[in-house]
């Protein structure tokens, strides 16, 4: 298959390239499109077959479900049965990086859901994800636009590497603003229960719910099980070639470690406004400063990068297991397979 690529930057003015995704994914196709988190590979949710050719494309297992998305939130109750609580988080965070498991409704085939009763409902923010959804007049069910098992896309390029051939088409919108994936919740009686952290924290959630708590196979993957709340737990993710090396240190000993063991054919992760310290060891810049928001924006590409440029091994300073900080532990750790250098702690 010849995978087409197109630059939209202006929905209106793109309208013709829209309406040509929009009528891919009417006719069961598959499209990469841009999101504010990563790169959606989307696919009509009302169809089992589409479904199936994305777990073929990603090479994903049948059993880990499909976020489905909506251009307006109110569009969730098409889909699902929506509860009042739905509409209070809406109001906050909608369109926005939150995704909400909810009873799902019988037009959503079990082939999107991995068989589970229920669905997955996110209404993203990036123009060109809501614009191809409202074009294509269907929900649409999408994963990140990676292979199976790899770094996500952030950038239409990363899509292309994944995907070429094996898709209809790509869209080209920029890179992602957020970097990582959207927090996934699931509704719990007096509030709500993370099972995928992301830029939508804890303390916003604590905003709209009462009660707020953290799944946990966030922190320690090795806790999800066989049958997680959150099938995507249980799978091995994110994971770069190069051996990702997680420090647990305070900021003199995270750099004395590397100094230490870095070789040449390895690279430390850090901001520009650090690097000058590490040299002359290869650095790989996770953003201009040190911030939750800019490591986050750019720790897929630089992981992928890692692997472009043929490091064996990678060095990341370990960030807390806390408020915006989370989403990149919670992808750190799986991304190093759970190993971790603790310097100086007892922990
Ligand atoms: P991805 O599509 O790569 O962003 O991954 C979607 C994530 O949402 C995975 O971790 C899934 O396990 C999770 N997910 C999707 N649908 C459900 C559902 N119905 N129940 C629980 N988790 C879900
Ligand atoms: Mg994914």
């Amino acid at each position: 298959m010849k995978t087409e690529f197109y630059t939209v930057t202006d929905p209106v003015r793109d309208r013709e390239i829209l309406a040509r995704a929009a009528e891919i994914i009417r006719q069961g196709g598959l499209v990469g499109f841009p999101t504010e988190t990563v790169y959606g590979l989307g696919a009509s949710a009302l169809s089992a077959d589409a479904a199936a050719k994305i777990y073929a494309a990603k090479g994903r297992p049948s059993d880990n479900p499909l976020i489905v998305h909506v251009a307006k939130p109110e569009e969730a109750e098409q889909i699902a049965c929506v509860p009042p609580v739905f509409y209070k988080l809406a109001q906050k965070y909608m369109p926005g990086p939150l995704t909400v498991i909810m009873p799902k409704r019988s037009c959503i085939p079990d082939g999107v859901t991995g068989g589970l009763d229920t669905v997955a409902v996110r209404c993203p923010a990036h123009p060109v994800a809501r614009a191809l959804i409202a074009a294509s007049g269907v929900p649409i069910a999408a994963p990140s636009a990676n292979r199976s098992g790899c770094p996500s896309p952030t950038a239409a390029a990363h899509v292309l590497r994944d995907m070429d051939g094996r898709i209809e088409m790509i869209l080209d919108g920029g890179p992602c603003e957020i970097g990582l994936e959207s927090t996934v919740i699931r509704l719990t009686e007096d509030g709500c229960e993370i099972l995928r952290p992301g830029a939508v924290t804890e303390w916003m959630l604590s905003q709209v719910c009462d009660v707020v708590t953290v799944a946990k196979a966030v922190i320690d993957p090795s806790l999800a099980g066989d049958k997680p709340l959150s099938p995507g737990m249980k799978y091995k993710h994110y994971a770069p070639a190069a051996e990702v090396v997680l420090v647990d240190a305070d900021e003199a000993g995270f750099a004395a470690y590397v100094r230490d063991h870095c070789t040449t054919e390895e690279a430390v992760a850090v901001s520009d406004d650090k690097a000058v310290e590490f040299a002359p060891l290869r650095v790989l810049s996770c953003g201009m400063h040190d911030t939750a928001e800019e490591q986050s924006r750019t720790m897929f590409a630089l992981l992928r990068e890692a692997d472009d440029r043929g490091c064996k091994k990678i060095y990341i300073h370990l960030p807390p297991a806390e408020g915006s900080y989370l989403a990149l532990y919670n992808r750190l750790i799986r991304a190093s397979g759970g190993k971790i250098v603790r310097i100086g702690k007892t922990h």
